[in-house]
This record gives C-alpha cells, structure tokens and sequence, in this order.
C-alpha cells in the first residue's frame, strides 16, 4: 500500500508497519527487529492519540516547550518519549526529567548534564550518540574519528544507558549512497560492540531512506511524514 496524503493515520500506520515488515523480508532481518519511532514534531496531540490508539508507544520530538505541552495533554497514555532534536547544554533538564530516550548526544558535556540532572528515581536514561556521517553536510554529531572515545566516556555516566548510535545523513536519493552512509554508522558500532560495550541500538532511517537503513542494520527507524503525513507550518 502506499501512502497518499489523503490516508489517515490508521492506514498511514498499516503502510509505514508493511512496509518495515517487507523491508525486514528483503534484507534477511528477523521480523519485528526494527522498531518505529513515530516522529511527531509539530503534529497535534490528537495525532498522537490517533497513532496511540493504533498501538504505537514509542513518540519523538524536536522541540522542548511543545514536548512538554504534548506530554501534559497526553499524561494518561502510555508513551514513550524520545528527543530527536537538537540539544542544547543550558536546556538539558527538560530532556533529563521528561523523556526516556534521548537520540541526539554528540559532546560529553551536554551527556555529563544529562546524567547529573536524571532524577534518581528514574531509571537511567536511554541514549544514542549522534554521529555525523555525511561530512561537512549537517554540522550535528560527533565525527566518526571521535565517536567511539565519546562512547566510551558516556557508558560510564550513572544517570544514562549508553544503547548504541544515530545518524541522519546527508538527504540523497541514491540507494547506494544512502547505504554507505549507514554502513558507517553500523561498522562503528560493531568496533564498539567488539571492545564490550553493550549497544543494541543503530537508529537510522526516516521516510524516504528507510529500505537502505534496515539493509544495513538500524533496529529503530524515525518516520514522521510517513505516519503523519506533511507536518502543519511552524506556527510559532
Ligand atoms: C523530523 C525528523 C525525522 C522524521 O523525518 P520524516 O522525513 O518526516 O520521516 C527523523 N529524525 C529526525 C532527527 C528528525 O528531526
């Protein structure tokens, strides 16, 4: 089935879920090792409440003051926050008390942050390193060279649990390209994998690079327009 901008969210749902499914088939994955994060930056709480109601848990978001606004409306369901977004080291708190997931570390600084201000009563809070692939396209992440050593300091944080890398490369079209991007991010975590960090997390993929990211290993693929369809304008 693919996705129109007509659809709902349901089918939109059904499409992106057969579509992972069949991903998984082409590229000898065991089905339901790759699991959806459903990207909901500025989309409304009854868009969540519609994914949620289909059965999706797992939500990300960019931005900090909508975050907290979406998670008051929908403190009654069972969410689980991710922050995708950029993170800066002065707004580290919201994401330490507010989120389970966080995908975008890419300094010690900021994960030091994170790990002091994770209230003790929550578990660790899970992360992902973000590394810059692509080069000089997007200015976030470590740099590949870099990635393992700020892995290594930021397993050692109490108040996180280090769970693997993310990447979001460079937008091309190519298929090729798209998988030696991904390749990266994946032989990285294997050299870390190899030391004896525990990383059971590549988090790779969006909506139209998705088929490469599972070929080459990511268990977690971020779609948003995908499920939602076109996001709303800014409206701030
Ligand atoms: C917005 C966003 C996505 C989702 O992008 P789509 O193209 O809508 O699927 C994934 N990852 C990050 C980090 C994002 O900011």
């Amino acid at each position: 089935m693919e996705a129109t901008a007509s659809m709902d969210i349901a089918d939109r749902l059904a499409a992106v879920r057969e579509r992972i499914a069949t991903a998984e088939r082409d590229y000898g994955r065991s089905p339901g090792s790759v699991q959806l994060l459903a990207v909901s930056k500025r989309q409304a709480v009854a868009a969540i409440r519609a994914a949620q109601a289909q059965g999706q848990q797992a939500f990300g978001e960019n931005y900090l003051q909508e975050a907290a606004d979406k998670r008051e409306a929908l403190a009654d369901a069972p969410i689980e926050w991710h922050f995708i977004g950029a993170l800066q080291s002065n707004k580290t708190r919201p994401v330490a008390e507010g989120f389970d997931w966080v995908h975008t570390i890419d300094r010690l600084k900021i994960a030091r942050r994170l790990s002091q201000q994770r209230p003790p009563a929550m578990p660790p809070l899970n992360c992902c390193i973000q590394v810059n692939v692509s080069g000089e396209a997007s200015k976030a992440g470590v740099e590949p060279a870099d990635a393992a050593e700020l892995a290594r300091s930021v397993a050692e944080l109490p108040g996180l649990a280090l769970r693997g890398l993310m990447t979001l490369p460079e937008a091309v079209m190519d298929f090729a390209a798209q998988r030696a991007a991904f390749a990266q991010l994946r032989a990285i975590q294997q050299a870390l994998i190899a030391e004896g960090l525990a990383l059971d997390t590549l988090s790779m993929g969006m909506s139209n690079d998705l088929e490469a990211a599972v070929a080459e290993g990511s268990t977690l693929v971020r779609l948003g327009t995908a499920v939602f369809g076109p996001r709303p304008e800014k409206t701030t």
